[in-house]
């Protein structure tokens, strides 16, 4: 492409992207296709002759763009949706454009400098020590679980794992045991620990778990807290698990990809006690923080933790190995090459300011609250477990009918399945106490209390066309 053609291009990308969230809140949120609808569209063999690079965005615009789920729409309820910003869009934007290598300090002193920054504020933010602290930005929160029980295995138990024993609570995000299992353990080697009435740690049942574990000669190494579980945003007794894993001198981790970043608000502050009093800690800034995808991040309490962990000196990189002030990523991570993550973090905080992520997170958790409020004044709903950093669980269970367990699993389940087919929300269920129910996570500020009540009347109209 000459000059003229590559700004054109661009321009139209921009355009498309501008258009998009400006149009996004109008539009359906939910995409689905069959493998036959998607190969209909999209199969053949790789051309061996290109075509006008027009015609390839507008098909792509058309055919891809279209066919995917909205994780950004006000109505896209499910899972830990991804508000995004446009600030960060256009960050991302520029340091792919650059092709900015962000693995170390030679590539590009700017790109290290930044993440070190952005990391402190980071520090900063959670109460971690600032000296001595650091931290890494990863793909996501999987990539950050990961890197931390790397961390915690490396210096809790050397090269011998063999008798490491690992405990998290029932209520753990998947990709706790997926890194765990990516490690090597044994399942004899995991501890999954039952949750209390409020889906928290049952603590004496830990105690008692890590003393048989001591008893047993095993080596209790790594404990995973959460803070904020995907199911209800509970939070997870920090300083009581904190106190433990002192005393124990076992690793404290937590997990707080989604809901760590409410200590930007009042009552998440409140909620986040003890937090920092973790060695390491998984922010998912894809999430709460507004950032498009991929963009995880680990903080830990002794950044020599991680050089310790994560170094290693091939004969190629010995020129750029740098002196020790210097940081080179790739040594606190597991990737060489890295995407320059911290720019659209960095951009969008200067831009908007602490203080609007501030507002935006105090808003979704009493917008959470208030639709909790709602569904206890209806007739129709029934709260399952109250509004917690802004995710709230509720079932279509009207007074009056008296339906049995199954057939309210069998009614929720499908007023889900209506809503999805409908393409106009995304709520899925999950399940509580074997319960099915329909979980919303409200962390997109562009969600507003009619868009919740309009959903509410659709799933109200689906429940009662079933039969
Ligand atoms: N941990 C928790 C508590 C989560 O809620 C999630 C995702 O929802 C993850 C980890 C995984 O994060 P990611 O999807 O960014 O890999």
């Amino acid at each position: 492409l000459n000059k003229e053609e590559m700004k054109n291009y661009g321009y139209q990308v921009i355009d498309a992207i501008v258009d998009h969230f400006h149009s996004q809140n109008r539009k359906l949120p939910v995409a689905m296709g069959s493998r036959e609808e998607m190969d209909s569209l999209f199969l053949e063999e790789a051309p061996e002759e290109g075509m006008n690079s027009k015609k390839v965005l507008d098909f792509v615009l058309e055919k891809v763009m279209t066919n995917s789920t909205n994780m950004s729409h006000p109505k896209s309820y499910s899972f830990v949706p991804g508000p995004s910003n446009y600030v960060s869009v256009m960050a991302d934007t520029l340091a792919t454009g650059y092709n900015i290598f962000s693995g170390g300090w030679a590539a590009s002193p700017a790109a290290a400098e930044l993440e070190i920054i952005t990391i402190q504020w980071l520090l900063k933010i959670f109460g971690f020590p600032q000296k001595k602290g650091g931290g890494i930005f990863t793909s996501g929160g999987s990539m950050a679980n990961l890197t931390a029980i790397t961390t915690a295995r490396k210096v809790k138990c050397g090269e011998d794992f063999s008798k490491a024993v690992i405990y998290l609570s029932d209520q753990a995000h998947s990709s706790n045991i997926k890194a765990i299992q990516v490690l090597g353990f044994k399942k004899e080697q995991i501890r999954i620990i039952p949750t209390d009435i409020e889906f928290k740690f049952a603590i004496n049942k830990l105690k008692n778990c890590i003393a048989k574990d001591r008893l047993e000669g095993l080596l209790p190494f790594c404990l995973i807290a959460t803070s904020g579980t995907t199911n209800t945003g509970t939070v997870d007794q920090l300083p009581e698990l904190a106190k433990i894993c002192k005393k124990e001198d076992i690793w404290f981790h937590i997990d707080g990809a989604y809901g760590a970043a409410a200590i930007l608000s009042r009552k998440g502050k409140q909620l986040m006690k003890g937090i920092e009093k973790a060695d390491s800690l998984t922010v998912d800034p894809h999430k709460w923080f507004f950032q498009p995808y991929e963009m995880g991040c680990l903080l830990v309490r002794n950044h020599k933790h991680l050089s310790h962990t994560f170094t290693e000196k091939p004969e190629y990189l010995r020129d750029i190995e740098g002196n020790t002030s210097e940081i080179n990523f790739y040594d606190h991570g597991i990737q060489l090459t890295r995407r320059f993550r911290a720019l659209k973090f960095y951009m969008s905080i200067k831009t908007f300011g602490l203080q609007e992520f501030r507002n935006a997170i105090t808003y979704n958790i009493d917008l959470a609250e208030e639709v909790e409020t709602l569904l206890r004044a209806s007739k129709n709903w029934e709260v399952v477990f109250p509004a917690t950093l802004a995710v709230i669980n509720f079932r279509y269970n009207p007074i009056g009918k008296k339906y049995s367990q199954k057939k309210l699993d069998e009614i929720n389940q499908h007023i889900s399945e209506k809503v999805v087919s409908s393409r106009k929300a995304l709520l899925v269920t999950t399940l509580l106490h074997k319960q099915v129910v329909l979980r919303m996570c409200l962390i997109n500020p562009r969600t507003t209390f009619d868009d919740v009540k309009e959903t509410l009347t659709l799933c109200e109209d689906f429940a009662k066309g079933f039969n």
